[in-house]
């Protein structure tokens, strides 16, 4: 019988949710518990897509078949405490044969387009496997290939989805199946023009969770995860941590968008346009309360959080001798938007741009930012200085640029500290600075002293 359900909300699990069949469990238990939840959307076992980016890399054949039996011992021992063990088994059997033969091409030639093929596969794994573990509670469950609706650009590793298309999609592939059946369906992964598999960049099924969220006009997305909402710095980092009852989609975002990981950085724009409540709580404690990210929330502080970006590179260019100013700054951008290169954070002077080049986000997990062609470019345009193994330390909070004392509070925490640039003035919500990737946690640790403790 086919019901429409209003207050649709979308179940996002990530990888140490669905890691083994307890964790499996307990997640199905939460899915359960809450009738609105029609669409799950699953990330890979938790460390599978580490192995699956590694096979990408092409390895050789006895390292393949390690890695393979690593994976198949995953897969194997959630399968081992299921009833029925026969046609899932024959499935999951399936998909690693795919996978070793992706890894063998992957060894020969390694493309980006191959390895989000091969990496995609853990998601296809686990959302199998998830349908299993409802169906043993009797529920209705739907697995839903999420490729059929998510449609990107071809930017293998790190693709964009492309909006009309998707939601096009949802409305007539999807929807109706919601309606039928609780939909599993997988986190990360969509499909280009041309059919082939792409992927939203690292930790990028949060993103698929708000994508289909906002296609269905969903009442609200959950992201259920391995802590208990969003804390004003990891808490993996800082013991002292707190929970963050409520915050603002702007807040939220420029946390992720800094290095948050407990949200891929684009989760919340599909949020914030259609103004959808997303709550981030833990599936392993789901009795201990959660974030929820909405449009406002009352009082907000002037300091909300800390967040790090790792992997960052600060590329300086400087004028050559009789170069006219304007026209370095507009050729410089020029050269950049050609190869494709997206800046974050910068600053000028008359003669010289610094700016800084995040490696952090895509699939593959190499650097496809600073390539030859850009170097060789650059260099017969001006003079080129870069500096690897940086972080990026960002203060979130409200009106940073307009308060006064901020500068000082900040830099007298880190008096001790190699700032190698400051990005301060242009977001309201978040004042950042750039530091040896070996200085940036002991940062992080003196300011959340200093601001929040
Ligand atoms: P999942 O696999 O569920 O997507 P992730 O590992 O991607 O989980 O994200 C959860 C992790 O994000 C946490 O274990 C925590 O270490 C990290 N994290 C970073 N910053 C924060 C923060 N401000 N609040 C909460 N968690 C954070
Ligand atoms: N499995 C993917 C990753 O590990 C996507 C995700 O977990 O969100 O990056
Ligand atoms: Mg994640």
């Amino acid at each position: 019988m086919t019901r429409t359900f209003p207050h649709i909300v979308v179940a996002k699990f990530g990888g140490t949710s669905v890691a083994d069949f307890d964790a499996m469990s307990r997640s199905a238990t939460i899915v359960l518990a809450d009738k609105d939840v029609r669409l799950v959307v699953l990330s890979a076992s938790a460390g599978v897509t580490n192995i699956l980016v590694e096979l990408s890399a092409g390895l050789d054949s006895r390292e393949r078949l390690d890695k393979i039996e690593t994976l198949r011992t995953i897969q194997y021992n959630i399968i081992s405490r299921l009833k029925q063990q026969d046609a899932i088994r024959q499935e999951i059997d399936h998909l690693l044969d795919n996978i070793s033969r992706l890894a063998e091409e992957a060894f020969t030639m390694r493309s980006a387009a191959l390895s989000d093929a091969l990496v995609s596969h853990g998601e296809l794994m686990s959302s199998l496997l998830f349908v299993e573990v409802l169906r043993e509670r009797d529920v209705e469950t739907e697995w839903f290939d999420a490729r059929k609706v998510i449609r990107t650009t071809d930017c293998f590793g790190c693709a964009e989805p492309v909006l009309d298309a998707t939601a096009e999609r949802v409305e007539r592939r999807l929807r109706p199946r919601t309606e039928q059946a609780l939909v599993v369906t997988q986190g990360f992964i969509g499909r280009e023009a041309n059919g082939q598999t792409t992927t939203l960049g690292r930790g990028g099924s949060d993103y698929t969770a708000s994508l289909l969220g906002e296609a269905l006009h969903a009442a609200r997305v959950d992201i259920w995860t391995d802590v208990a909402g969003i804390y004003t710095t990891d808490p993996r980092l800082v013991s002292r941590a707190q929970r963050i009852g409520q915050i603002s989609f702007s807040e939220a975002s420029e946390m992720a968008t800094f290095g948050a990981k407990v949200l891929h950085p684009a989760t919340l724009l599909p949020a914030m346009r259609k103004n959808i409540p997303v709550f981030v709580g833990s599936s392993k404690y789901p009795s201990a309360g959660g974030t929820l990210v909405c449009r406002d929330t009352e009082n907000p502080p002037r300091y909300r959080a800390l967040a790090v970006r790792r992997q960052q590179t600060l590329m300086k260019l400087h004028c050559e001798q009789g170069q006219s100013a304007c026209r370095f700054l507009a050729d410089t951008f020029a050269l950049l938007a050609r190869h494709d290169v997206a800046v974050d954070s910068i600053t000028t002077s008359e003669t010289s741009i610094a700016l800084i080049l995040n490696a952090a986000s895509a699939t593959s997990g190499e650097s496809r930012l600073l390539t030859t062609s850009l170097l060789t470019e650059l260099s017969s345009h001006c003079r080129v200085e870069v500096e690897t193994g940086l972080a990026l330390v960002s203060l979130i909070g409200n009106s940073l640029s307009q308060a006064e004392g901020v500068c000082h509070e900040v830099f007298a925490g880190l008096e001790k500290h190699p700032v190698r640039l400051i990005c301060h003035g242009v977001s309201r919500h978040s004042l950042g600075f750039l530091l040896p990737a070996d200085a940036a946690d002991d940062a992080v640790k003196a300011l959340h002293h200093r601001l929040f403790e």
